[in-house]
């Protein structure tokens, strides 16, 4: 009796408290734990990055606002502006930055507002107030501070931006966590010094008189789909530093590119041969990141895709796991790339022309698929032929690809040495040091003002 009087009152003072029905104390007392849990976390959050912020003011702020001082002095010019950006929860917040082009060295004054606590160190994108559009997309990912540090800022630097900003900072709050956000601090150090300061892009650009375009992910796969819509054959070909180094002692293979209709810069030793050369490539449009893409479009517009190439099963396999996961995606065929080029080439032309597809992905490698291609391109009833490589591989599961944070660095190609070192090491160990010369060699020495030989 007296334990049912005590039940009863405990209930009373539960419900008192919490404002809701005494039977909802175990949700109560959950609500309050997590609650002293999460102002526990919170205060040790800030308590890191107050830390934080001060060693940075100390050893970056400070000494950038003497560097300024010091030019001011010789060479006057402003050493700050004035600008209004979104702050916490999408309001207006008037910060100063540094007068300078270069990122670093213009945000350096931002970690005075992290000791104010009107900006994070880690968070979404600092942005002008007013250029972020008005949509609810945009009002998720403004719940929060701005940080200093930022995904966008790391994709953006290794030009692995394909998701856009908004994806990006979509893919930042979801997955949000004190180890994320200290790894987005040290990733962001090395992603400042890759990233190009030249805010001019050039649509196209040439190296050993190949030319190829610069574009977004995202343009690149409205190239495709207008190719589709509009019945316009193209042949999509994808070049890295291997191609380039082959096409020297290649000359039809060569030629092939020169006729390719769209040619795209893969991999980071494209990125950096572009830096070299003062023309900074807007994105990595790599074939390996732009299935996804083109397979989300397709699965969406029903347009159907053929995948020829790899060894015996794996382009099955790609097809079962793209089946899976893209639902109502249209796959006509998959067949391997082990065949008699000379003699069987015209049965396979038979096989992909009766599924007509719309996407024909051939995987042979290069420079075998852009010259199959090519030679075949007239025969072959596909709206749109790309060469993808080992791409199948990837997508099969039979060889697992370079973490994310390898990619963000320009640094797959380590991962791939290291998966495959007997076939892999004269491409990469010979062959970037080589490429590196090449086109430091075709920067002094060849390329006329319009980047031409
Ligand atoms: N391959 C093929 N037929 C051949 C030789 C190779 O289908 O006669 C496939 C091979 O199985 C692999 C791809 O072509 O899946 C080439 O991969 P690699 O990584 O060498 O190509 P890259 O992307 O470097 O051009």
């Amino acid at each position: 009796m007296i334990q049912e009087q005590r039940k009863n009152e405990f209930k009373r003072i539960e419900s008192r408290f919490s404002g809701v029905g005494a039977s909802d104390g175990r949700a109560f007392r959950k609500k309050t734990t997590s609650a002293l849990f999460s102002f526990i976390f919170n205060a040790i959050y800030r308590f890191l990055e107050l830390s934080a912020s001060l060693v940075f003011i100390a050893f970056f702020t400070l000494p950038v606002a003497l560097c300024k001082l010091v030019s001011r002095i010789f060479s006057g010019g402003q050493v700050l502006e004035r600008a209004e950006i979104y702050g916490a929860g999408g309001a207006p917040l008037k910060v100063f930055f540094f007068r300078s082009e270069r990122y670093y060295i213009r945000n350096a004054s931002l970690f005075i507002y992290v000791l104010l606590g009107d900006i994070g160190l880690v968070g979404i994108g600092v942005e002008k107030f007013g250029s972020r559009p008005d949509a609810p997309e945009n009002a998720y990912i403004m719940r929060d501070k701005p940080g200093i540090f930022n995904l966008w800022f790391i994709r953006e630097s290794g030009k692995i931006g394909h998701e856009g900003k908004i994806g990006t900072e979509w893919e930042y709050m979801f997955r949000r966590n004190i180890m994320r956000d200290l790894s987005l601090i040290l990733r962001s150090l090395p992603s400042a010094l890759m990233r190009s300061g030249d805010s001019t892009f050039h649509p196209e650009i040439s190296l050993f008189g190949i030319k190829f375009r610069n574009l977004k992910m995202a343009e690149a796969v409205e190239l495709v789909e207008n190719s589709i819509i509009n019945k316009e054959r193209k042949k999509i070909f994808f070049i890295n530093p291997d191609c380039l180094n082959k096409t020297f002692s290649d000359d039809a293979y060569s030629s092939v590119l020169k006729q390719g209709d769209v040619v795209l810069p893969d991999g980071s030793g494209l990125s950096l041969a572009c830096k070299i050369i003062g023309k900074p490539l807007l994105e990595n449009v790599n074939g390996t990141d732009m299935f996804p893409f083109l397979c989300r479009l397709s699965a969406a517009k029903k347009y159907s895709l053929y995948l020829l190439g790899a060894k015996p099963g794996v382009a099955e396999a790609v097809k079962k796991n793209l089946e899976l996961k893209y639902s109502g995606i249209v796959i006509g065929g998959a067949r391997d790339g082990y065949f008699d080029r000379e003699k069987d080439s015209k049965s396979v032309i038979e096989e992909v022309n009766r599924q007509a597809p719309d996407i024909l992905f051939v995987a042979f490698g290069a420079p075998v698929q852009e010259k199959w291609i090519s030679e075949h391109f007239d025969q072959l009833n596909a709206k749109v032929c790309i060469g993808v490589g080992g791409l199948f591989d990837f997508y099969s599961g039979r060889i697992p690809r370079a973490p994310k944070w390898m990619r963000e660095f320009g640094l797959e190609w380590i991962f791939r040495l290291m998966q495959e070192p007997v076939r892999m090491w004269k491409r990469y160990i010979i062959g970037n040091p080589v490429f590196v010369f090449r086109v430091m060699k075709w920067k002094a020495f060849m390329e006329d003002s319009n980047g031409n030989k």
